[in-house]
């Protein structure tokens, strides 16, 4: 399936935690995590040709996070705030005018979508912004989440399909149909004549 989406005014990138811990040599790795780097680099310079936002969300734990192993959480434990880990891969060529957006930051409970109590979604819409394109990882975790919680906020959302990976294949499968239900729609194929209309 081909699909296109020319950018416009009101559209915005969201990249959801490219960092380190979630790269292959990271706490919580991800398989060929890293290959979605060169992909959002291209959308990066595709949104910054026509001066529209880039958002880049951050896992972003303390310490003994809930959501850790040893604290009788799912994961290893990951994203500790300030370590290396938790830093966006080196590669990840973010404008200066990106703005990021923290979280994971709870002590009481985990916030995998980046609308998870940080605000994104009133700023969003104070910004203009009705439209984003969500990529990173992991497509079953934190980027369902988001894209999910995003059209709960009433944007449109487009899934860069191949700018995503899975924590696992099937979940990657599963993640595809919950957001296909939920109104996103999964751009299967970057039509590279898209412009701003
Ligand atoms: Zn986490």
């Amino acid at each position: 399936m081909i699909e296109s989406a020319p950018l416009a005014s009101g559209d915005a990138l969201l990249i959801v935690d490219v960092q380190n811990d979630f790269c292959p040599g990271g706490a919580l790795p991800i398989e060929e995590g890293d290959q979605v780097v060169a992909v959002i680099n291209e959308w990066i310079q595709k949104f910054a040709g026509y001066d529209l936002p880039v958002f880049a969300s951050r896992d972003w734990h303390p310490k003994n996070h809930l959501s850790f192993e040893p604290e009788g959480g799912r994961w290893p434990p990951h994203c500790i705030q300030d370590t290396t880990g938790a830093g966006f891969h080196k590669k990840l060529n973010l404008p200066e005018t990106t703005v990021i957006v923290t979280k994971g930051v709870r002590f009481d409970q985990d916030q995998n979508s980046a609308f998870d109590q940080t605000g994104l979604g009133v700023h969003l819409k104070r910004k203009g912004i009705r439209r984003i394109f969500v990529a990173g990882l992991a497509l079953d975790v934190c980027v369902l989440a988001t894209a999910v919680d995003a059209r709960h906020q009433g944007l449109e959302v487009v899934l860069i399909h191949n700018a995503t990976r899975p924590v696992n294949a099937r979940g990657g499968l599963e993640a595809l149909a919950v957001m296909r239900t939920a109104g996103v729609l999964v751009l299967e194929y970057i039509e590279q004549k898209g412009d701003l209309k």
